[in-house]
């Protein structure tokens, strides 16, 4: 079999299969960040992201852009578990021919991101390579009380978006704030079932938090916020990168919660969770319901 046939989902099932885990792994495969035992009090939080020149940027685009991108999507993940980044490392890959301009830009970008956030460069690896790659891994903690996994969604829970959808098709995807202050408001304040960051299109995301929770959802096309430069609703639920938050809470808690959300990035109740274990159905603004065939981004 090839690796198209498989598809990036079954490749990671397939991944996770006969390894060993000692008791220092709290979670490992299968949430936005690995979680791992570390101190009293605190989990730590631990996670890889790769950009590629021609998959994920050209040549042409600003430098700055990529490493602000390419550390911004590993602070989306650790916002998602509730936690705060503290250190990374990066592993570069360039050719020699590549002005050394183009690498301060990168890392210029970095570090802005890596200052906002309190956050430290230290270390990486250099290769040669034909393209550009850029591969962070990113260390976070969060307090045992805070951890949000994408498995406790319950039936009847509220499903809540942050920002807006569809807009990464425009170049918001190379210039987005990960929702990291969003988040601690929501894990000090609130119960949160279940989070995930919308890497991959919201009905694959929501996609996740469902399977893992093994439960359903209702979604309303009329409470699903589309960003101006979206293209329409069908292409925004599978369009990637928008990170924003997806997350469930009790209904009691997502009513108290819309009352006291103190940020301008909008706030969006846009279903509820049910016991069905049957995937997402959507209800459509004329009133028609259907299930969501999930289509995001996957690799190959
Ligand atoms: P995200 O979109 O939140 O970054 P992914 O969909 O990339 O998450 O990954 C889902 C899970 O699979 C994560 O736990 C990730 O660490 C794991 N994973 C992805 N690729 C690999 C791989 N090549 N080997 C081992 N684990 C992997
Ligand atoms: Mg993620």
């Amino acid at each position: 079999m090839i690796l198209r046939d498989l598809g990036e989902f079954n490749l990671i099932d397939r991944i996770k299969k006969d390894i060993s885990k000692s008791s220092s792994v709290i979670k490992g495969i299968g949430d936005d960040t690995a979680v791992l035992r570390y101190k009293k009090g605190k989990f730590l939080l631990f996670t890889i992201d790769m950009l590629i020149e021609g998959r994920h940027f050209t040549k042409k685009l600003d430098p700055y852009l990529v490493g602000k991108k390419a550390l911004s999507v590993s602070i989306s993940d650790i916002a998602s578990m509730g936690g705060i980044p503290t250190n990374f490392l990066v592993s570069l890959g360039v050719k020699s021919g590549l002005d050394v301009k183009y690498i301060d830009r990168l890392y210029r970008g970095m570090k802005d991101v890596a200052k906002r956030f309190n956050i430290n460069l230290v270390g990486g690896d250099t290769v040669k390579s034909e393209k550009i790659i850029i591969d962070i891994a990113l260390l976070g903690e969060v307090k045992k009380k805070d951890l949000t996994l994408r498995s406790n969604a319950k039936d009847k829970d509220l499903i809540f978006l942050t920002g807006d959808i569809g807009g990464s098709i425009k170049n918001k995807h190379f210039n987005f704030t990960p929702r990291i202050k969003e988040a601690q408001f929501l894990v000090k304040n609130f119960k949160i079932s279940s989070m995930i960051d919308v890497s991959d299109g919201l009905s694959q995301d929501l996609g996740h938090i469902l399977k893992a929770s093994s439960v359903g959802g209702v979604i309303h096309e009329e409470k699903i916020p589309l960003s101006k430069d979206a293209r329409d609703f069908n292409s925004s639920l599978s369009d990637g990168e928008d990170f924003e938050l997806v997350f469930t809470l009790p209904k009691k808690e997502g009513l108290r919660l819309m009352k006291i959300w103190p940020f301008k990035t909008r706030l969006s109740n846009i279903g509820e969770i049910t016991s069905s274990n049957k995937g997402i159905m959507l209800v459509l603004k004329d009133g028609k319901i259907s299930k969501l065939k999930v289509k995001g981004y996957t690799h190959f």
